[in-house]
């Protein structure tokens, strides 16, 4: 399996460095994020280590996006959440931080002061047309 010996999710992965683990399986691990942005703010992860989500093989995206609603649910259970935001930051510009795919679940609650609005835009006139056009392109691609 790929690692990296100096990533810190491949280190919890391997049990060099402890997390509270509320979940293992064969290819996916989930913990509690240790800056929890609520509390039961949990992790998801694939064992095998890969950078950025677009570089995740697609069995192992499923494996990890199968947990998802059973998590969920459990979250909710524990943490008496109403509600919750599963995020995954791609890059350093969108916030990843440590360079190991993973998402966060964070649970929710009326009025808690989180946030979650960002400023959305308006597609002039043909852009969005266009838009699809060269996507439907790009994942017709051999090499996509
Ligand atoms: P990101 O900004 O999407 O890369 O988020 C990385 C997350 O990993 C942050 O929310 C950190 O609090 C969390 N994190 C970093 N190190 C650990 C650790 N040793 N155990 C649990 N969570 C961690
Ligand atoms: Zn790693």
């Amino acid at each position: 399996m790929q690692r990296d010996p100096e990533c810190i999710f491949c280190k919890i992965v391997s049990a060099q460095v402890p997390a509270f683990v509320v979940h293992e399986d064969q290819t996916t691990i989930a913990f509690l994020d240790v800056g929890p942005l609520a509390e039961g703010h949990l992790l998801v992860v694939p064992r095998e280590h890969h950078a950025r989500l677009s570089d995740l093989p697609a069995q192992l995206a499923a494996d990890l996006g199968s947990k998802l609603p059973k998590l969920g649910r459990a979250l909710m259970k524990v943490t008496s959440a109403s509600a919750l935001n599963v995020l995954c930051n791609e890059g350093a510009e969108a916030g990843q931080v440590v360079k190991h795919v993973h998402f966060h679940m964070i649970p929710r609650r009326d009025a808690d002061q989180l946030g979650y609005r960002w400023n959305a835009g308006v597609y002039p006139a043909g852009r969005a047309a266009d838009l699809a056009a060269a996507f439907q392109q790009a994942i017709a691609a051999p090499q996509s």
